[in-house]
């Protein structure tokens, strides 16, 4: 067996000491005789996976006690619409930041429901920076303000938790979530796909403020109320079991790690030393406004694309697999979540000087 250090954007690659220990659990958990796979979701044993799964969550990102934790289905896309049905709460308008692909779909999902005033937008820069606080124009009267803390085309990343007063602040933190520490109490909501940092794709993370949540608009599907879902412990339906189990997997890795703060110095490191080699050369370039790069998703180009072919080629023969970049951006992308080692952005870095001096 020989493991590729996989750069996509997700699913992602999850860490090898989870996947060792899914591994050895995968025909029989504990001594139930059965895989996780296999068990009832409102068994004893599954039920005890689901709690240790939320309690270490809670724990890892300290979540506050009046915060539901729900494990749902149908990716952060479905959130672009659970969210205004949930919280647009009898108001018919909300704040919307413009700073990349995955705001746009959120936008044009939300304007299915409500009037969406976009606070801010850094389309005319091409998605390469977050537009300045001089010129946000956020409506006191909105039901609330949404933002993708991290654009995981453009790999564009907040440096900061917008400023919103008392207006409810909406996040979504797909692929950064898990990167580092986060204070949970500033937000309204927190909401992610699991594909990055945190597990398996199916498995969809939102963290809301309890007293937010009961208000749903006409025609709700139940299934996206988070009043019923709160309610039912997330197992309104069949939850992705298995997802959840590997969910659970990942945060007690990270647990082990020294937690978020630790997780967070490694991810710096990793990111630094990947924007200082294609800083430090002209043969690379990554366009983003130097303030606020992600941390996840670096995306960069080659002067000449007509080496694009050749570096991809090159990258996969040396075991660096899926840095092509978005179809919509071109070039090359290189996500390093959470579980892409050190020692993948090494390789990666010696690979890009090795294909640069080859090639100058
Ligand atoms: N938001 C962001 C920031 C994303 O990166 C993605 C997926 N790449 C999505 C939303 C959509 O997530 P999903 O595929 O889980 O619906």
């Amino acid at each position: 067996m020989s493991r590729v250090f996989n750069f996509s954007a997700g699913p992602a690659m999850i860490p090898t000491a989870v996947l060792q220990r899914a591994e050895k659990e995968f025909m029989e958990w504990d001594d139930s005789g059965m895989s996780v796979m296999e068990m009832s979701h409102r068994g004893k044993e599954f039920m005890s996976i689901a709690q240790k799964a939320e309690t270490d969550l809670r724990e890892i990102m300290a979540i506050p006690d009046n915060y539901k934790v729900l494990f749902l289905q149908g990716g952060a896309t479905a959130q672009f619409a659970a969210i205004p049905m949930n919280l647009l709460r009898g108001k018919t308008t909300a704040d919307y930041f413009n700073t990349g692909q995955w705001s746009k779909k959120a936008i044009q999902e939300a304007k299915r429901y409500c009037d969406v005033n976009i606070v801010a937008s850094s389309e005319d820069n091409n998605f390469t920076t977050v537009p300045d606080k001089s010129n946000w124009q956020l409506n006191p009267d909105a039901a609330y303000v949404h933002y993708t803390a991290n654009e995981t085309i453009g790999g564009v990343e907040f440096d900061h938790i917008p400023e919103t007063g008392d207006v409810p602040l909406v996040v979504d933190l797909s692929s950064t979530i898990l990167s580092r520490p986060i204070d949970v109490s500033r937000f309204a909501l927190i909401y992610a796909g699991a594909q990055k940092n945190i597990g398996p794709a199916g498995l969809t993370l939102v963290i809301v403020r309890d007293d937010l949540i009961g208000e749903t608009i006409d025609g709700t599907p139940t299934i996206f109320d988070y009043k019923v879902q709160a309610d039912n412990d997330s197992m309104y339906n069949t939850p992705p079991t298995y997802s959840l189990y590997m969910a659970g997997l990942v945060f007690q890795w990270l647990k082990e790690l020294g937690g978020l703060s630790a997780m967070s110095d490694i991810n710096q490191r990793k990111a630094t030393k990947l924007y200082t080699t294609i800083d430090n050369s002209d043969f690379y370039q990554n366009p983003v406004d130097k303030q606020y790069r992600s941390w996840m998703n670096v995306p960069f180009t080659l002067n000449n694309p007509n080496l694009d072919a050749d570096f991809l080629a090159g990258a996969k023969s040396a075991g660096l697999i899926t840095l092509k970049g978005h179809r919509s951006v071109g070039g090359m992308r290189a996500s390093i979540y959470n579980a892409m080692p050190e020692e993948g952005v090494d390789a990666l870095i010696d690979y890009m000087q090795t294909f640069a001096k080859q090639h100058s």
